[in-house]
C-alpha cells in the first residue's frame, strides 16, 4: 500500500479502527496560508490590481482558514492553531495590533483596515513600503517594525480574536497563535531619526500593556489556551535580553491567569542560558521545542523539565518535505513521556509547516516511489496525529509499516544511492582545494590574455525575459515546439544580447541565460539526483512563492550543461564571454535538501559536478566563468557557535569547483547582498579571481569594510546601480559612486557592473542605464 493518502481517507480508516477518543495530545505550530494551490496569491493579486473587491479577498481568505481548520479537526489534532492565517505577514499583523504604524502612512485611528495595512506592507504611489527581512534562516520574509519612543501603542487590529471566534463558529476550538512580544521587539529596528542611545526593549511596558487586551479579549472569548512564538530564543541573546523575557512575562502573568499558556521556539537548539530562561517563565504552562535541529535540547529537557509543564515535542520537521521516521520519533517521545509524565506530552510539528509545501496530492508528476518518501503539511497533520495516537496506545499498525516500508525503500533504493560520486565527495572531505597560484599571480597571467581596460565594465548574467521568451520555453517544455525551432529562437536572443552589448561597448560580455527559467532549477534539471513538484511552493513575502526543487539521490552530472550555449555565444563575438553557472551552495540552500546525510556531504557532491562543467566551458574556449553564490550567507547557522564550521566547508565547496582550472581562466563569483561584513574572511577564502555584489542600497556598509583596513587582492565589482528599481541612473551619479569606491579600492582591481542580473527589467531601462554605466567609467578611466 502507498503510505501516502489524504487526509479524508487516513481519517476514514481510523474512525473505523478507533473508537474517536481525544486523550492523545496533537499540536501543529502554524500552517501555511497561500492554500493548495496558491488560492490566496492570486485573490491578493486580484485585489491589488483592481480587478476584485476586498470581499472577495476576505472570502477567499475565510475559505482557506476554514478548509485548514476542518482538516486539522478531521485528522484529530487536539491543539489546532487559528491567527497563523495572515493577508501578508504575522509580524506586520503584530504590528497591525499594536497600532505601530509609522506615521509616514497618514493612519489616524481606528481599526486598521487593508489601506493602512498592504500600504505598509508594500508602499503605496507616494509612500514607499516598510523595510522587509528574512525571518531567521529561512527564505520567508517579514516587515521590520519601526518603532521609537513616540510611538503611540493602542489596539488596532482584533484579528487574533476574531479569527478565534470565527474557527469556533465553525465548531474548532483553536490555540490563537501571537508573536511575542519580546520576539517582536527583538527583530524590530528604531525608526529612523531616533537617537542612537534609544533601547527596544525599553517600550516593552507599552506593548504589553496592548497584549493584555488582546489576551482578555481571547479570554472573554472562550480561549483556554494561547501561544506566543518566540523563537528569538534559539539565539545567542545577552543577558539583558533573557532578562527581558524574564520581566515581560512575569508582567504578564496577571493577565494570563486561567489559561495554558504555550511559549514556542524553534529552527534551532535553545542554548541552556535561554532554557533556564524560558523553563522558568512566571505564567508560562508549556514550552515547545524544534527537536529535529534540536537535538541538543532533548540532553536540556533530559537533564530537567520543570514538574506539571506541557512539553509540545517538535519532531515533524516543519522545514523539509521527507515523511517522519514514526518508529525513530516514536522512540524519542516514548523517552521523554518517562521525563514529562504521560498525560503532559504533547506531539508537535518542529516549526510552523509555513516553511513547507502544502499538500503532496497536488502532486501529479512525481512518481509513486519518491511520493512515498515526501510528506507535506496536510501528510506532516497525519504524521503528528498518528504519532500522539501511537503514544495513547492506539497505534496504526498499518500506518506505521507502510511508513518503516517507505524509509527502508528510500535507504536501499538505487535511485539514492550512486556509490562512485559517493566515493568521490569522500575523499574531497579530510583534504583541502586551491588554485596553486596565488591570486594576484592569476590575475596578471589573466590580463595578459584578456587584455582588458582599466575599470572593466560587465554584466551580471541575466538580460531582460520577454514575454515571447518565457512563451518559447514554455513551449518548448510542453513539446508544441520542436527542438530545432527552439534552438533557433533561444540562439536569436543571445545573438542580440551579444550585439546590443558590443554597440553598449561592455568589456566583458554574457549570453544573457534566454533558455533559463531560473538559476537554480535549470541545473536542478540537469542533474540527476533532482526531482521537481507541481505545486510544492512555499512562501516567500507576501502573494510570491518558491518552488525548491527536491534532492533526493546523490548528485552527479550526465553531460555538459551549458557549453553548448556559452560556445555558441562565444562564436558571435572576439570579446570575452562569460560561462555562467550556480554554485553549489546556493544549488544547496534554495532546495530542499535530503535528511539523511549532512548538508556538507549533499553541497561537495554538487560541487563535483559544477567542477566537471567548469572544466568543459575551460575546454571549449571559455577564458571568464562566472560562479553565482548569490545564496551563499543565507545558508549561515542562527548558532554562532555552528557558523565557522559551515562557513568552512561552504567555502571549500565553492573552491572544488574551480581548482582545476588554468591561472589564465579567470572565476568570478557573485553574491547578492551587502551585508557580508562579518563574514569577509570568508568571501577572501573563497579565493575568486573578481566577485561581484549587490551594494547599491548600502555603500556605506560595504566599503567601510576596506576602509577598516582588510586586504582584498582579487577583483570586485560593488555594483553601481540598483536593478530592483526602474529609475534610470545618470552618468554623473554612477561616476560619483566610482569615485568613492576609488577612495578605499585600488583602481586595478575594481570593476563596474550593475548590482545584480537584469531578467526583471525592460529593456527600455536596462539600454540606457547600461549606456550610463559604461559612460562613467570612461569618464573615470580618462581621469586616471
Ligand atoms: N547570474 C544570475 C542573473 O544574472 C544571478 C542572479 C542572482 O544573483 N540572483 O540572473
Ligand atoms: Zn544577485
Amino acid at each position: 500500500t502507498c503510505p501516502l493518502r489524504s487526509v479524508e481517507e487516513a481519517t476514514e480508516r481510523t474512525s473505523l479502527l478507533l473508537s474517536p477518543t481525544r486523550t492523545m495530545a496533537s499540536h501543529i505550530v502554524g500552517y501555511p496560508r497561500m492554500g493548495p494551490k496558491r488560492e490566496l496569491k492570486f485573490a491578493l493579486e486580484s485585489f491589488w490590481d483592481g480587478k476584485s473587491s476586498a470581499e472577495d479577498l476576505k472570502k477567499v481568505s475565510a475559505d482557506l482558514r476554514a478548509s485548514i481548520w476542518k482538516q486539522m479537526a478531521d485528522a484529530g489534532i487536539k491543539y489546532i492553531p487559528s491567527n497563523t492565517f495572515s493577508y501578508y505577514d504575522q509580524v506586520l499583523d503584530a504590528t497591525a495590533t499594536l497600532g505601530a504604524v509609522p506615521p509616514r502612512y497618514g493612519w489616524t485611528g481606528g481599526e486598521i483596515g487593508f489601506d493602512t495595512y498592504f500600504s505598509m506592507a508594500r508602499g503605496n504611489a507616494t509612500v514607499p513600503a516598510m523595510e522587509m527581512t528574512k525571518w531567521f534562516d529561512t527564505n520567508y520574509h517579514f516587515i521590520v517594525p519601526e518603532l521609537g519612543p513616540d510611538v503611540n501603542f493602542t489596539y488596532a487590529s482584533h484579528k487574533a480574536v476574531e479569527e478565534y471566534k470565527e474557527a469556533k463558529a465553525l465548531g474548532v476550538d483553536t490555540v490563537p497563535v501571537l508573536v511575542g512580544p519580546v520576539t517582536y521587539l527583538l527583530l524590530s529596528k528604531p525608526a529612523k531619526g531616533v537617537e542612537k542611545s534609544f533601547s527596544l526593549l525599553s517600550l516593552l511596558p507599552k506593548v504589553l500593556a496592548v497584549y493584555k487586551e488582546v489576551i482578555a479579549d481571547l479570554k472573554a472569548a472562550g480561549a483556554s489556551w494561547i501561544q506566543f512564538d518566540e523563537p528569538t530564543l534559539v539565539l545567542d541573546l545577552e543577558s539583558h535580553k533573557l532578562q527581558a523575557f524574564t520581566d515581560a512575562y512575569a508582567a504578564l502573568a496577571p493577565a494570563l491567569s486561567g489559561l495554558n499558556v504555550l511559549v514556542e521556539t524553534y529552527f534551532a537548539d535553545i542554548p541552556a542560558e535561554a532554557f533556564k530562561t524560558l523553563t522558568s517563565l512566571s505564567g508560562v504552562t508549556a514550552y515547545g521545542f524544534d527537536l529535529v535541529r534540536g537535538t541538543k535540547t532533548l540532553d536540556l529537557i533530559k537533564g530537567g523539565f520543570p514538574s506539571g509543564k506541557y512539553l509540545f515535542a517538535g519532531v515533524v520537521d516543519g522545514r523539509n518535505i521527507w515523511a517522519n521516521d514514526l518508529a525513530a520519533s516514536l522512540a524519542t517521545l516514548q523517552g521523554l513521556e518517562g521525563i514529562v509524565g504521560k498525560d503532559k506530552l504533547v506531539v508537535s510539528t518542529s516549526s510552523s509547516l509555513l516553511h513547507t509545501a502544502v499538500d503532496l496530492v497536488n502532486e501529479t508528476k512525481l512518481d509513486d516511489e519518491i511520493k512515498s518518501w515526501l510528506a507535506f503539511a496536510a501528510q506532516k497533520i497525519v504524521e503528528v496525529n498518528a504519532l500522539a495516537k501511537a503514544l495513547s496506545g492506539n497505534k496504526d499498525e498499518a500506518f506505521f509499516s507502510a511508513n518503516a516500508a517507505a524509509q527502508a525503500s528510500r535507504k536501499s533504493s538505487p535511485r539514492v544511492t550512486n556509490e562512485a560520486v559517493q566515493k568521490a565527495a569522500a575523499a574531497l572531505k579530510g583534504s583541502d582545494h586551491r588554485r596553486a597560484t596565488n591570486v594576484s599571480a592569476r590575475l596578471d597571467a589573466q590580463q595578459k590574455k584578456l587584455n582588458l581596460p582599466i575599470l572593466p565594465t560587465t554584466t551580471i548574467g541575466s538580460f531582460p525575459q520577454t514575454v515571447e521568451l518565457r512563451r518559447v520555453r514554455r513551449e518548448f517544455k510542453a513539446n508544441k515546439i520542436s527542438e530545432e525551432e527552439y534552438v533557433k529562437a533561444i540562439s536569436e536572443e543571445i545573438r542580440k544580447v551579444v550585439v546590443l552589448q558590443e554597440e553598449l561597448d561592455i568589456d566583458v560580455l554574457v549570453h544573457g541565460e534566454p533558455e533559463r527559467n531560473d538559476m537554480v532549477e535549470y541545473f536542478g534539471e540537469q542533474l540527476s539526483g533532482f526531482a521537481f513538484t507541481v505545486n510544492g511552493w512555499v512562501q516567500s513575502y507576501g502573494s510570491r512563492c518558491v518552488k525548491p526543487p527536491i534532492i533526493y539521490g546523490d548528485v552527479s552530472r550526465p553531460k555538459p550543461m551549458t557549453v553548448f550555449w556559452s560556445s555558441l555565444a562565444q562564436s558571435f563575438t572576439k570579446r570575452p564571454m562569460k560561462g555562467m553557472l550556480t554554485g553549489p551552495v546556493t544549488i544547496l540552500n534554495w532546495s530542499f535538501v535530503r535528511n539523511d546525510q549532512p548538508r556538507s556531504e549533499t553541497t561537495y557532491q554538487i560541487a563535483l559536478a559544477i567542477k566537471d562543467e567548469v572544466e568543459d566551458l575551460e575546454k571549449a574556449g571559455i577564458n571568464v566563468i562566472q560562479i553565482d553564490e548569490a545564496a551563499l550567507r543565507e545558508g549561515l547557522p542562527l548558532r554562532k557557535s555552528e557558523q565557522a564550521h559551515y562557513l568552512d566547508w561552504a567555502v571549500h565547496a565553492f573552491r572544488i569547483t574551480n581548482v582545476g582550472v588554468q591561472d589564465t581562466t579567470q572565476i568570478h563569483t557573485h553574491m547578492c547582498y551587502s551585508n557580508f561584513n562579518d563574514i569577509i574572511h570568508s568571501i577572501i577564502n573563497m579565493d575568486a579571481d573578481v566577485i561581484t555584489i549587490e551594494n547599491s542600497r548600502s555603500d556605506e556598509k560595504l566599503l567601510s569594510v576596506f576602509r577598516e583596513g582588510v586586504k582584498y587582492g582579487a577583483g570586485i565589482g560593488p555594483g553601481v546601480y540598483d536593478i530592483h528599481s526602474p529609475r534610470i541612473p545618470p552618468t554623473e551619479e554612477i561616476a560619483d559612486r566610482i569615485n568613492k569606491m576609488l577612495a578605499v579600492l585600488e583602481k586595478n582591481i575594481l570593476w563596474v557592473n550593475p548590482d545584480c542580473g537584469l531578467k526583471t527589467r525592460k529593456y527600455t531601462e536596462v539600454k540606457p542605464a547600461l549606456t550610463n554605466m559604461v559612460a562613467a567609467a570612461k569618464l573615470i578611466r580618462n581621469e586616471l
